[in-house]
């Protein structure tokens, strides 16, 4: 297997996994959506609200705020303080404000500092005059596949690699398939058709169906995978996809354990 990291940033990644298949890679995509454990708001106390929305939109708001992640969280269930909440499976946040304002994610305060939430300008609710919203929040480690509000990796997709053949026995150099291609992927030089930025080809087939000679061939291998995805900010995007193999390899691991007891 080749794999080529093709862009990264703190955020997205894209890379062309070579000799592999869409099952690999579709399982990468599974765990990174649904396995990569995350923090988020799972109870709110309200004090006091008496902006124009009810508890249960502002709860909702504050729940899907992206909380920073650290590995020293453990799961609640699994943690040494037997589900009542620690300081190595819970985060606490509050929040006073009173109107007139807007209440931003920076507002919800939490308990240690180096903790707040990712983005810091989302909003939340609009208080008028005299208007009041007082609470506190606590946050607990969960895995996207439980609710949305875990989910690390917000966007998660693979393509095949496109492969782009131009017989120039048959082209006549019309251009109509430059002009056909929604991603701007062919040019015309000196007459001839070529193949100017490939992995944009979405294998849409546009350029084939304008192309009347049939000099235009497009077809994707599914030995050759672009895989990106993008998180919602609250861990690295290399971060996260080593986090995705880390838990894939337990997974085999535990696997041959089981196996080895019963064959
Ligand atoms: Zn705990």
């Amino acid at each position: 297997m080749k794999v080529e990291i093709t862009d990264l940033s703190d955020e997205e990644m894209e890379l062309v996994v070579d000799e592999a298949n869409p099952y690999f890679v579709n399982t990468l995509r599974r765990i990174l959506t649904e396995e990569i454990p995350q923090m988020a708001i799972e109870d709110v106390i309200v004090y006091d609200n008496t902006s124009a929305l009810f508890d249960e939109i502002i709860t909702h708001r504050l729940c899907l705020l992206p909380l920073p992640w650290d590995d020293r969280f453990r799961f609640r269930d699994k943690c040494s303080c037997k589900g009542e909440g620690c300081s190595n499976c819970t985060l606490h946040y509050t929040l006073s404000k009173e109107g007139p304002c807007t209440i931003y994610s920076r507002d919800l305060i939490p308990e240690i500092p180096d903790y707040a939430i990712v983005d810091p300008s989302i909003p939340i609710v609009e208080l008028k005059e005299e208007q009041r919203l007082i609470l506190e929040a606590e946050a607990m480690v969960g895995q996207g596949r439980e609710h949305a509000k875990w989910q690390a990796v917000s966007r998660a997709s693979y393509k095949y690699y496109p492969e782009i053949q131009i017989d120039n026995k048959k082209c006549d150099g019309c251009k109509q398939c430059v002009d056909a291609c929604p991603n701007n992927c062919l040019g015309l030089e000196n007459g001839k058709i070529f193949v100017k930025d490939l992995r944009s080809c979405s294998l849409c087939k546009a350029c084939v169906e304008a192309c009347e000679s049939g000099a235009i061939t497009v077809n994707g291998s599914d030995q050759k995978i672009i895989f990106n995805f993008e998180t919602n900010g609250n861990i690295k995007a290399k971060d996260a996809l080593l986090k995705a193999v880390e838990l894939l390899d337990e997974k085999y691991k535990e696997f041959a354990k089981k196996l080895s007891k019963t064959v």
